[in-house]
């Protein structure tokens, strides 16, 4: 959900982009999602007009190699995506598989200590089942085996804490329309020098999404196709305001305590949580009375309020609320008077 300042800027006219003007907005949004993410001097940021997955894509055909053997975290459909890219860029790889709802832990890594891994990928926030991964650990392990590490952090960002130059990341990946609060389109890379050094050396076999063509006009603020300028621009508002309003550790704060309120007043409801590590970004919930999938639709049809519904094998056990974004604890009381409302009518 975005704020009124930045719904605002959607109603604007798109202006021309070839300019001074948005070439200077584009340098400061490079510099405010390096700050944000706590990036290191020399990491650069590229924005691509696409989904958060063409930021993944992206990030795998660009910095990995069939010379590389990759490390892929697979903890539900996120991790499942790039195990898939890795598979159609034919990048070798083995994949980790925490148990649904589960952090990995050292006694899962500690089998790939000194086996040649070159790389190590992972989604720091599983959105499927709310899992956030102990990056500590993860990035020690990287450090000790030398490993590439890349890091979707496509819904964690500004919503747990992350710090790209302290955990040693080589690309953090997220996307406009998570935490960001923008409308979806826009997906941007972190990139360390060695991240940099990865993909100028690699020969990509695709056009749009060569990140060395994006890294070469970013370093005038500019991109090298026709970008989603609209959502830059509110990209450019959204990202000041959290600056101004205290940084990345205020927006964490807020999304943190918002959970922490909304998770306190489900207790006594029949539910369980999914996640034993949860993010601050969403409730992954498990209703033991009634299909998640009907209580997604009755809350959409019947109280105008949207959950987020979950696909697949997970369709009837799992709906997710979303704690992201121009939300309050206003939001939390109407939702949760909804959820009792449901327990009244013996719905769930
Ligand atoms: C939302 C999300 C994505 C990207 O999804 P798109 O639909 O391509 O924007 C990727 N990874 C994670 C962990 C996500 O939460």
């Amino acid at each position: 959900m975005s704020n009124e300042t930045v719904r605002a800027i959607g109603q604007e006219q798109v202006p021309y982009f070839r300019t001074q003007e948005f070439s200077e907005l584009m340098l400061e949004n490079e510099q405010m999602v390096k700050r944000l993410a706590h990036a290191k001097n020399d990491a650069r940021a590229v924005f691509l007009t696409a989904s958060g997955t063409g930021g993944m894509e992206a990030a795998i055909m660009n910095t990995l190699t069939s010379k590389d053997k990759a490390l892929v975290v697979n903890g539900g459909s996120f991790g499942q995506r790039f195990a898939d890219l890795c598979a159609i860029h034919e990048i070798p790889f083995t994949q980790i598989k925490p148990e649904m709802g589960c952090d990995i832990t050292k006694e899962m890594l500690i089998p790939f200590d000194n086996q040649g891994y070159t790389a190590f990928v992972v989604n720091l926030h599983e959105t499927s089942t709310g899992v956030l991964y102990n990056i500590d650990l993860i990035s020690e392990f990287c450090q000790r085996n030398h490993l590439f590490l890349i890091v979707d952090a496509i819904s964690a960002f500004l919503a747990d804490s992350f710090n790209m130059g302290e955990c040693n990341a080589d690309v953090m990946i997220t996307g406009s329309q998570k935490a960001l609060a923008c409308p979806p389109g826009i997906s941007l890379l972190v990139l360390s020098k060695r991240a940099q050094e990865r993909v100028n050396a690699n020969k990509t076999k695709c056009m749009y999404l060569d990140l060395k063509e994006a890294l070469l006009n970013g370093e005038r603020g500019q991109t090298p196709f026709t970008p989603a300028v609209g959502i830059l621009r509110q990209i450019h508002q959204r990202l000041t305001e959290i600056i101004a309003d205290g940084g990345a550790e205020a927006e964490i704060a807020r999304i943190s305590a918002l959970a922490a309120d909304f998770r306190e007043r489900i207790k006594k409801l029949p539910f369980e949580l999914l996640s034993q590590s949860p993010s601050n970004a969403v409730t992954s919930i498990h209703p033991t009375t009634a299909s998640a999938y009907d209580i997604f639709t009755i809350l959409k049809d019947e109280y105008n309020i949207w959950v987020c519904p979950n696909g697949g094998e997970m369709k009837d056990k799992v709906f997710r609320v979303g704690h992201i974004g121009a939300l309050t604890k206003s939001d939390n009381t109407v939702l949760v008077d909804a959820l009792n409302d449901l327990k009244k009518r013996n719905i769930i």
